[in-house]
């Protein structure tokens, strides 16, 4: 018998909170085919090459999660879909899904490359995915995106339905760029049978603007879309941190996520796998975990298995985002692109 099938029979991971962690994100690349405004910065410096982990790399780290109780998987970057030969990576981890051993392999993407591969990723198991969408305006769609193009991405989002894949919109609410089409946004989502989602903007990383001028708290979006629409709360959760309310008119559902304006970490469920095999075990906090040494030092899995709950037992209890005035600086250094959103 190998190691990981005697660490399987441990009960999961379970934080220092009682939290079972089940949920890992995975950032596949650092790098991008957008430069989106409140993510990343016009020229960025990615990591070289050879720092970032091989596919069959990642296969092995995500499979040893798995074996120790992660139910769900969401391939994420960076722009997950601009990494080579993807598609073989999600091939491999779609074993787990035909084994039962995982629930559900799904990626965010920004749609650019969905024409492309949304057929292949629904060959692999794929059933759901996350397409970050601001605006539906293409002059402003190349202004927050920089280098994106819109009609692109709406054919990557016609392919993505065609083939199948249920689609959550994304939407980050940008004071004065976006905030006045938010309801033009929730009638296209719904109309096409998409749940979207809402996110406030976090203080993640340099980037050169302003981040107090970008920041909407959603309380506030939420209060002005009641002049719109009849929002009623509902109970529908998606394993993620966003609260959902169904939008009478539309027969929609709606997320808000919040990590400004309220607090989700009590029921966090989730870390975060950077390319480079470090372990974020709360997105708003410094304290990592290197697995690429241990996953590189030996082929025993079990050595990686100890590396992994050792950081699960150092999971904080959660993050302290401000963005404020006096506080300028970015809470924790690197940008979401590094870590996976
Ligand atoms: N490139 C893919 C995409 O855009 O969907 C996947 C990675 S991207 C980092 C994941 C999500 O994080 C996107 O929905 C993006 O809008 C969001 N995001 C990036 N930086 C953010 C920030 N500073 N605050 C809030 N959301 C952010
Ligand atoms: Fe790229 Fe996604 Fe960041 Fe935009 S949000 S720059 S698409 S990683």
């Amino acid at each position: 018998m190998d190691t990981v099938s005697i660490l399987d029979r441990k009960p999961g991971l379970i934080d220092p909170f009682g939290r079972a962690v089940t949920y890992l994100r995975v950032s596949v690349t650092d790098r991008c085919d957008f430069r989106c405004v409140y993510c990343m910065s016009e020229h960025m410096t990615f990591l070289p090459k050879q720092d970032l982990l091989t596919l069959e790399e990642l296969d092995r780290l995500c499979s040893v999660f798995i074996a120790r109780g992660v139910r769900k998987l969401r391939i994420t970057g960076g722009e997950p879909l601009v990494r080579k030969n993807i598609l073989w990576l999600f091939r491999a981890l779609s074993r787990h899904l035909d084994a039962g051993t995982l629930d559900e392999l799904t990626l965010t993407t920004n749609g650019s490359q969905l024409a492309k591969y949304a057929a292949d990723l629904k060959a692999c198991g794929v059933e759901r995915i996350n397409l970050s969408l601001d605006t539906l305006d293409p002059q402003k769609f190349k202004a927050i995106t920089r280098w994106g193009d819109l009609d692109t991405v709406l054919a990557g989002l016609a392919a993505a339905e065609r083939a199948g894949l249920k689609v959550k919109i994304n939407t980050v609410a940008l004071k004065g760029v976006n905030e006045a089409e938010l309801a033009d946004l929730i009638r296209f989502a719904h109309g096409r049978g998409a749940d979207l989602t809402f996110i406030e903007t976090m203080p993640l990383g340099d980037i050169e603007a302003d981040r107090t001028d970008q920041y909407l708290p959603l309380s506030i979006v939420r209060a002005r879309l009641l002049d719109t629409f009849s929002l009623e709360d509902i109970a529908y959760r998606t394993g993620g941190p966003a609260r959902y309310v169904r939008v009478k008119e539309t027969g929609g559902r709606l997320g808000f996520i919040t990590p400004m304006t309220h607090n989700f970490c009590e029921s966090c469920n989730r870390v975060r796998l950077t390319c480079t095999g470090t372990l974020y075990m709360c997105l708003g906090q410094d304290d990592a975990a290197d697995l690429r040494a241990p996953l590189r030092a030996s082929p025993d899995d079990g050595v990686v298995a100890e590396a992994i709950e050792a950081a699960i037992a150092r999971k904080p209890k959660g993050h302290d985002f401000i963005i404020d005035r006096t506080t300028r600086k970015p809470a924790v250094a690197r940008h979401m692109s590094v870590t996976g959103g």
